[in-house]
């Protein structure tokens, strides 16, 4: 195991200059180790492929996650609080099957700490990411901003998706580094969504299913998330890279055990679930879309910037 060989990966198109030159230029800002490939990873490796830049920011090595590989137990926090060391080779081999290959931690790896459950003790932590200092944090950001100078920036929601500390801290840093970027600020930012409708579908797929995520939730609008179908901008359609996606899910063996609803969706006979993901447009002109919604179809919709490999996405 190459545990902590890649904090920082190397940048895949680069001029002499050491300058990036993909002409398409996205990054995303993740709280965990996990997080990207969930929420975002079908979003990146169709991106990946189409020749654009994809950096992704990771806050935190996600000390605290629960461990669901038995013999790895103690690694945890509590015992020999190596959890955090061993996610950065799941981090790496997710990034490698999600073609991914510019990730770094915020700060360097080990910088901030993953600060657990909100109103758990781990909030307190030094290094918890919850304590850390707004404009420190973004700053870091903004650095990687700077180099990279993407058009398109992801994150959460200010409720982080649904209340984790370390998801509304990696959004409060996203969109305060965005606010000091100034000319460089990146054109749209989107943060992750859950359509409604997608969730009263997934309710229904799930209902009589032993693996049922939604058990005993009656009403869509009951769950922590879920963004009303209006709100919703873009619905990314990466169902060519859903395989890969569930790669990089099974390389995150010690936070999502094989019993995951996520395999469950992964065998939806429709196959789109998990290749297609969706977002609300924070900041910036939204593009032309399709559907009865509207939704964008790519998230550099409206942007002048030609894609590098049209037949990616
Ligand atoms: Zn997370």
């Amino acid at each position: 195991m190459r545990v902590g060989c890649h904090a920082v990966r190397t940048v895949a198109r680069v001029s002499a200059a050491g300058e990036i030159t993909a002409a398409q230029r996205i990054m995303l800002v993740h709280a965990h180790p996990d997080d990207e490939t969930i929420g975002t990873g079908a979003t990146m490796a169709r991106y990946a492929a189409a020749g654009a830049h994809v950096t992704l920011v990771t806050c935190t090595l996600g000390e605290e996650g629960e461990i669901h590989v038995p013999e790895l137990t103690g690694l945890a926090a509590g015992a020999a609080d190596q959890l955090g060391g061993y996610r950065i080779a799941e981090l790496d081999a997710a990034c490698a099957a999600l073609g991914v290959t510019d990730h770094r931690f915020l700060g360097g790896a080990g910088r901030f700490r993953d600060s657990g459950m909100m109103g758990l003790p781990t909030n307190d932590h030094p290094r918890a990411f919850w304590q850390a200092d707004l404009d420190v944090a973004a700053g870091l950001l903004l650095d990687v901003i700077r180099e990279v100078r993407p058009q398109v920036l992801v994150t959460y929601d200010p409720n982080g998706l649904y209340g984790h500390p370390d998801h509304i801290q990696a959004h409060r840093v996203a969109m305060r580094a965005h606010q000091l970027a100034g000319d460089l600020a990146p054109a749209k930012v989107y943060w992750t969504a859950v359509p409604r409708s997608a969730l009263a579908a997934g309710m229904e797929a799930f209902a009589r299913s032993s693996d049922n995520p939604f058990a005993g939730i009656d009403n869509v609008d009951d769950l922590p998330f879920g963004c009303p179908d209006s709100e919703i901008a873009a619905r990314i359609d990466a169902e060519k890279f859903a395989e890969a996606k569930l790669a990089a899910i099974r390389v995150h063996a010690t936070q999502i055990p094989p019993t995951s609803w996520l395999y469950s969706l992964a065998g939806d006979p429709t196959g789109q679930s998990l290749g297609v993901e969706h977002y609300r447009l924070a900041m910036g002109e939204k593009g032309p879309g399709n559907g009865p919604n509207g939704w964008e179809e790519d998230l550099f919709a409206g942007l002048d910037v030609a894609m590098t490999s049209p037949a990616g996405a």
